[in-house]
């Protein structure tokens, strides 16, 4: 009796999910093909999904259904999918059904104003046109908060939507011990200072670029059948559903880093979708985990393979015959250095992979003390210079490069920036790991042999969907519990003698 009404819950699960997919392939439309008048009716189709993902999930049938087999004896021993299938519905239930609707819509109303003003405020350098859109999505977001929390801490409610399960007490003292070990190197690198690139100046004609990129989805073991590349603005992965998963780049005539590393990540992110498991599709056993653990699978294609010596003992020759012009008179080792440049910045999104956990750590620290009301939104500009000059020794000359830079305030997306130092931090975890198993790891790379890695995330981390926390998969996969030290090691392995620091 339980068991049907397990398979009942399901099938609304898996209605719910079909409709969500549906969304998704529209966003994905949005950002790639979408001719731009459409916006409106593409908001309006959006907004009839959500409402009818938020009806499926929070009608009282499914309820029931919930409470139904939550106190049936079956559940205690059914399989470890079914249980996590219940925990994780009615996890995202509690969240939906404790959202007053008028919060909802107010936030929705909202986040479409404040992130245009964001974007006015930063192209004018003017952070008191902001302010009161900032102020008013901060209160909003304590509002949602408390709703979520019943008590608990308001920062671990918000963090909850994106990291299920971590909680802020973790993860502080994670970014504490990346700081300790970063900054100190980051001095010592910064005062070396860096050659100019040796590609200065020169082209990669984008047709080439375009050769070049389009083959490394299937060289990491994308299905071409399942996957495909296109152009955006803003680089994205999106899975659709099983057997479709859609990354995008940009190109950049004079510097080729962009769309290649860029692909790398994306592809990371899509190979984690591609790798879950189909028999649990439309479940939440059948998705991926969180944000931080998706961002572990990009990082590690994108850095910890894809900036690594062995990938360009195989690929860099592949790249210099498409781009002798630029790169005739460019030797590996030069390339190498050029491509894994450090040195400490002012903008996040254009931060190597050493400062930018540090970025990261400023971030946290202040949206944090934004909900627990230590820090007024008047007082940010002036927090978040203290911050840099503390985590990275320069001070912004502007909030256009300070405060205003990012997207995410603006669209009430606070407990997210962690999730980025995470992923950074797994994913060295799972590489050291994945080194331990495959001892010949290096040399398959080096070879252009991607598929002992690939086999071994998916066996490790793409099979588990939501099993677990994040941190759990992590421990699972690699042995002990995340922490920052595994990060350290590698980064000081690898640019102690890159900078002879
Ligand atoms: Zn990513």
């Amino acid at each position: 009796m339980s068991e049907q009404a397990y398979q009942q819950l399901m099938a609304r699960v898996r209605d719910a999910s079909v409709v969500q997919s549906i969304s998704w392939l529209l966003s994905w439309d949005q950002e790639t093909m979408m001719p731009a008048a459409g916006a409106p009716h593409r908001g309006k189709q959006l907004a009839l999904l959500a409402g009818l993902v938020h009806e499926r999930l929070t009608a009282a049938a499914t309820a029931e259904l919930l409470q139904q087999v939550e106190t049936s004896a079956w559940l205690k021993d059914a399989p470890a999918h079914a249980r996590t299938n219940v925990a994780e519905t009615r996890r995202v239930h509690d969240r939906l059904v404790r959202l007053p609707r008028a919060l909802v819509e107010e936030t929705a109303r909202t986040i479409p104003v404040s992130q245009h003003a964001w974007a006015e405020a930063r192209r004018a350098n003017d952070f008191a046109s902001f302010k009161p859109h900032l102020e008013k999505m901060v209160a909003l977001k304590r509002d949602e908060a408390r709703a979520i929390a019943v008590g608990g801490d308001l920062y671990d409610a918000l963090m909850d939507e994106f990291e299920p399960g971590a909680r802020i007490a973790e993860v502080a003292p994670f970014l504490d011990a990346l700081v300790d070990g970063l900054v100190p190197l980051v001095r010592a690198i910064g005062a070396k200072g860096n050659p100019a690139l040796p590609w200065a100046g020169r082209r990669f004609p984008i047709e080439r670029q375009r050769v070049l990129c389009g083959a490394l989805p299937t060289e990491l073991g994308l299905r071409p059948d399942g996957s495909r590349l296109d152009v955006s603005a803003h680089p994205f992965c999106q899975r659709i559903g099983h057997g479709d998963v859609r990354i995008t780049t940009r190109f950049d005539e004079a510097d080729p880093r962009g769309a290649y590393f860029g692909v790398m990540h994306e592809a990371g992110h899509a190979l984690y979708e591609q790798g879950l498991d189909p028999a649990h599709d439309g479940t939440p056993v059948g998705e991926a985990r969180s944000i931080a653990v998706h961002e572990s699978q990009s990082r590690l294609w994108e850095n910890l393979v894809g900036r690594g010596l062995p990938w360009w003992r195989h690929h860099y020759p592949l790249v210099r015959a498409l781009f002798p012009e630029a790169l005739h008179d460019v030797e590996l080792d030069a390339f190498h250095r050029a491509i894994n440049r450090v040195a400490p910045s002012l903008i996040r999104v254009e931060a190597d992979e050493v400062t930018y956990n540090l970025h990261i750590a400023v971030r946290v620290r202040l949206e944090r003390a934004l909900i627990d009301g230590s820090l007024s939104v008047e007082a940010l500009p002036g927090a978040w210079n203290d911050e840099y000059r503390r985590a990275l020794g320069l001070t912004p000359p502007d909030d256009a490069n300070g405060c205003l830079q990012d997207v995410h305030w603006s669209c009430g997306a606070f407990g997210y920036f962690a999730t980025y130092a995470l992923g950074n931090v797994y994913a060295a975890q799972l590489m050291e790991a994945a080194r331990a198993a495959l001892p010949m790891l290096d040399e398959a790379v080096a070879r252009g042999d991607q598929a002992p890695l690939v086999a071994w995330l998916v066996d490790k981390v793409h099979r588990r969907g939501s099993i677990g926390r994040g941190a759990r998969i992590i421990e699972d996969a690699t042995g002990r519990p995340p922490d920052a030290a595994a990060f350290l090691r590698y980064i000081k392995q690898k640019y102690a003698p890159l900078y002879g620091v």
